[in-house]
């Protein structure tokens, strides 16, 4: 994904923290889960102060850190004599995940992992940003080794980077799709030009207009696809816990890209040669031929993992402080 894509990313799981944080309506949150809609209130709270850098933060891994080989995929290949044969759980309303448990001929199947720690990486930096916080807590404001609010807002945001980026299908898949032949960057492009015409951007300052409530500011031209992502994290149904069989960032992770690589080679045949471009894909893949209505589960997917893995990481912190 590209820069303005992950950062809109971003600003949406904040705003899927607010929904969750504000519904009364119990088909989004079911009644009892009064604590977390505390607790999702307290940090849509302390984004507000911090969010100046999501579109630094949100970048950053491509930008900065440059691990595109290792931290953003985890590559899966299927074998009929594979080393791994069982499918890990996910929360019910991972829409990826519930077509691919009834669609994908690959569900159950033997596979092979060849790259990628993108699930490490996840778990890496969810404890860090609860570290920072304990440090944070710990340290006299301006002591030498303190950090601050500002730079575990900006880990939140790197953290989202990974997260999304787990969620493009291509990323969990081993065909050569990513190289300067293949649709990959394509694809990515046409996300890209979207969120472009969808929002107002001040390029020369390298931020979105803001609306009134801090989020990207749209313009008269939102696409449908945009339209669409945003109205399904506003009445998608939030739950917290990670699945079944899963307890950490690390597992959900590791779920999610099992069911993005399902989703690949469901969305991509076998047939397809990295060789064709961009217009051949458009017209020959289930994907190019329901472009935005596969696009729309995978972004929405992403913003509601990444409010999940968010929360999670902020109750963590809160619990310790109590
Ligand atoms: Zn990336």
């Amino acid at each position: 994904m590209k820069k303005y894509s992950h950062a809109w990313i971003a600003f949406m799981a904040i705003k899927r923290l607010e929904v969750i944080a504000s519904t009364t309506d119990s088909s989004i949150l079911k009644d009892g889960n009064d604590d977390i809609k505390k607790q999702a209130q307290s940090l849509v709270k302390w984004f507000k102060n911090y969010r100046d850098f999501v579109i630094e933060g949100a970048w950053y891994p491509d930008d900065v850190f440059k691990d595109m080989s290792t931290s953003h995929i985890v590559k899966y290949k299927p074998s009929e004599e594979g080393k791994y044969t069982t499918f890990r759980g996910m929360p019910a309303s991972h829409s990826i995940t519930n077509m691919m448990k009834k669609k994908s001929p690959l569900y159950n199947q033997p596979y092979d992992i060849t790259q990628g720690n993108c699930a490490d990486r996840c778990e890496a930096i969810a404890h860090s940003i609860v570290d920072n916080f304990k440090i944070l807590t710990k340290e006299d404001r301006g002591c030498p080794i303190a950090t601050t609010n500002n730079h575990i807002a900006l880990r939140f945001f790197i953290l989202s980077h990974y997260v999304a980026d787990c969620h493009m299908p291509l990323h969990c898949d081993y065909r050569p799709f990513s190289d300067e032949k293949g649709v990959h960057g394509a694809i990515e492009k046409k996300w890209e030009d979207q969120i472009k015409k969808s929002f107002e951007i001040d390029v020369d300052n390298n931020r979105f207009n803001y609306d009134p409530d801090g989020y990207p500011l749209q313009t008269k031209s939102v696409t449908p696809f945009v339209q669409s992502v945003m109205e399904e994290i506003a009445t998608r149904q939030y739950i917290h816990s990670w699945g079944a069989g899963n307890s950490s960032t690390w597992d959900y992770m590791s779920s999610v890209s099992q069911y993005s690589y399902l989703f690949s080679y469901y969305l991509i045949p076998l047939t397809f040669q990295n060789t064709q471009g961009i217009n051949e894909f458009m017209e020959q893949t289930e994907w190019g031929q329901h472009f935005d209505d596969y696009n729309k589960m995978i972004f929405s997917d992403a913003i509601d993992s990444i409010a999940r893995i968010w929360l999670h990481v902020w109750i963590k912190y809160k619990n310790w402080a109590k």
